[in-house]
């Protein structure tokens, strides 16, 4: 189906019939009712936030429904950005469609009625749902908003977490909203702050050091009308490179897409490792089996799916250079000239498909921290043939999403700070950041969120234990 058809006539009074029925779901599934944890004040008395929530795209939001359901409700997720432009869907996402398919499930946590579909057939049909490829980007945006809202979540948008510092109260954020510092304190912080976090979007140094006019990195934002009539130099050869290809010829422009590989890859192992078996046991492994699906996983990357390769080789101003990487490039007269196994490529202007990089400094909360933080590097040394240095990287996580002392006592308080984006994948597979792995990765981050909660206020709950004394039924002297 290339094109919506026209929502249902009562499309209004379906959506609002469906969300009665979620409000019933919930309700058929509410035990155990109780709200559990015991509030916290400061010594100045302001409240504590059992959890912060950093960032409400699709996982921070999936991260507060899950906490809801514990019965933990004394939270806040925060987002720099304002509200209805969280996450990459009306950003740098420049693919038509999601690229995964329409079935996957996951912000609904297995609740019938607020899946996507669910969302979808009750404006324009089951017929248009069967019709559907796969979700237009933006329709999924919409899905997360209608979410967030007949959930009611509680996020406040144009709120950026700038730093984070232990205390005796608890994690100390540093918050700016309008321009002015405060703090919020936590006794709980979630970092679910985007796929390339803790680390950053990465290029090479040449291409970094071209004048900002003549370059971008795909999760740039880019002015692509500019582009048209000229010729623009993609690197890379993974989703977002064929995304950036596509969008410039759209506008306008001659495209030549370099990469390294001989060919490019057509398999998509995530489709592979996708059931219940991986979800539930994978994160339970020891360390050298994880470390050698994640090595096998992470080097062989991820296809991109049949309509942006067919959304970009339509163009006839397409080309496609396997086996050429960029050893180096240059301004030159009014564009770029790069440096090829096979010779110089002129071009108007490149762009950088070239991904992130994993860098625990690299995150505005965790900067004078990183040298406390565990990576896969401090926990594990492979065999020489399974070494690289990219995935030692990454942070050596907790079953339950914490980050992990570098030394024993040095950083107690780094168990309070759970990670909740594609950080979390050597530790767990897919998990973070992930919509395939939603439905089992938040709950368990939230069963974690409850539990330790929970443990820190054992001898409370004990002396609640010891105190309670509602009778079931009266004696007749009552
Ligand atoms: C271009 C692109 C396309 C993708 N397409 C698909 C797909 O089709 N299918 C699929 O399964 N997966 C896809 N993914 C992977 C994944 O689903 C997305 O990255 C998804 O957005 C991850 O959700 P998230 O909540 O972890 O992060 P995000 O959606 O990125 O949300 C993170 C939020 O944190 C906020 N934030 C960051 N730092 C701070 C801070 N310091 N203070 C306050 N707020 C902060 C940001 O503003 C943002 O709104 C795609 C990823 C990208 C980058």
């Amino acid at each position: 189906m290339d094109a919506l058809p026209h929502r249902e006539a009562d499309a209004t009074g379906q959506l609002a019939a469906l969300e009665a029925a979620i409000a019933r779901d919930l309700a058929l599934i509410a035990y155990p009712e109780p709200l559990w944890v015991p509030g916290r004040r400061t010594a100045a008395g302001e409240p504590i936030l059992d959890v912060l929530v950093v960032g409400a795209g699709q996982g921070g939001l999936v991260t507060l429904f899950a906490l809801m359901r514990e019965r933990v409700t004394n939270v806040l997720a925060i987002d720099r950005k304002p509200e209805g432009a969280e996450g990459p869907w009306r950003d740098f996402a420049r693919m038509v469609t999601l690229r995964s398919w329409k079935t996957v499930t996951g912000p609904d946590l297995d609740i019938p009625s607020l899946t996507f579909q669910s969302w979808f057939e009750a404006q324009w049909g089951a017929d248009a749902f069967a019709a559907l490829g796969k979700i237009p980007k933006g329709l999924w945006a919409d899905y997360l908003a209608w979410y967030r809202r007949i959930l009611a979540l509680p996020v406040r948008n144009g709120v950026a977490l700038t730093a984070l510092t232990p205390s005796a109260d608890g994690l100390v954020a540093t918050v700016v909203e309008d321009g002015v510092a405060r703090h919020l304190v936590a006794r709980k912080v979630v970092l679910a702050t985007g796929i390339e976090t803790p680390g950053r979007w990465w290029m090479p140094d040449f291409i970094k050091a071209l004048p900002a006019h003549l370059r971008a990195h795909t999760g740039d934002a880019i002015d692509f009308a500019r582009l048209d009539g000229k010729h623009v130099a993609v690197l890379g050869a993974g989703a977002s490179a064929f995304d950036n290809a596509a969008t410039a010829l759209e506008a306008g422009a001659r495209v030549t897409l370099c990469c390294r590989r001989p060919e490019l890859q057509r398999i998509q192992p995530y489709k592979q490792i996708s059931h219940a078996g991986f979800f539930r046991g994978f994160p339970g492994l020891p360390d050298a089996q994880r470390w050698r699906w994640m090595n096998h996983l992470l080097s062989v990357r991820e296809a991109f799916p049949r309509e942006t390769w067919e959304r970009t080789t339509r163009h006839a101003g397409f080309t496609l250079r396997t086996g050429t990487p960029w050893l180096g490039a240059r301004a030159a007269g009014s564009g770029v000239e790069i440096d090829t196994p096979s010779g110089p490529l002129a071009a108007d202007f490149v762009i950088a498909g070239t991904g992130f990089q994993m860098d625990v400094a690299a995150h505005p909360a965790l900067v004078p921290h990183a040298h406390l933080v565990a990576t896969w590097g401090d926990r594990y040394i492979p065999a020489e043939a399974e070494r690289n240095e990219r995935l030692s990287r990454y942070p050596y996580l907790t079953p339950g999403f914490a980050l992990t002392e570098k030394l024993p006592g040095t950083a107690p308080w780094l168990a309070d700070v759970h990670l909740f984006s594609f950080g979390a994948t050597v530790s767990f597979g897919p998990s973070g950041s992930s919509i395939n792995a939603m439905k089992f990765a938040a709950p368990r981050l939230a069963e974690a969120l409850a539990a330790d909660l929970f443990t820190a206020d054992a001898e409370a709950h004990y002396q609640a234990l010891l105190a309670y004394d509602t009778p079931e039924f009266p004696l007749p002297s009552d």
